[in-house]
């Protein structure tokens, strides 16, 4: 399942994914580049580690990759792509209040 839209807003670290069942998905970008696919990150976490991660960390760059999406992160990470099933079961980031 692909999505219909990505909004990726820089200014409040999030990305949004609305996928055909008419879902909206609102995904931090700190928590994206903790949850980091790419077999370096994944080996980190096996560990029991947490990467460090700035908190201020944001996404730059999206890549679609067919198969899902290739984040670019202002720390300079750029190794993990995101499959759109891995993406679509990550925790909805609460949306503010207004
Ligand atoms: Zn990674």
């Amino acid at each position: 399942m692909n999505p219909l839209a990505i909004g990726n807003s820089r200014s409040r670290q999030q990305l949004r994914l609305n996928w055909p069942d008419g879902r909206e998905q609102l995904l931090n970008h700190v928590e994206l580049r903790r949850q980091c696919p790419c077999s370096q990150c994944r080996a980190f976490r096996l560990q029991g580690l947490t990467p460090l991660v700035d908190e201020r960390v944001c996404v730059v760059e999206l890549n679609s990759q067919g198969y899902g999406l290739q984040l670019i992160f202002s720390d300079g990470h750029e190794r993990g792509i995101y499959p759109w099933a891995y993406l679509a079961n990550l925790t909805p980031t609460t949306p503010d209040p207004l």
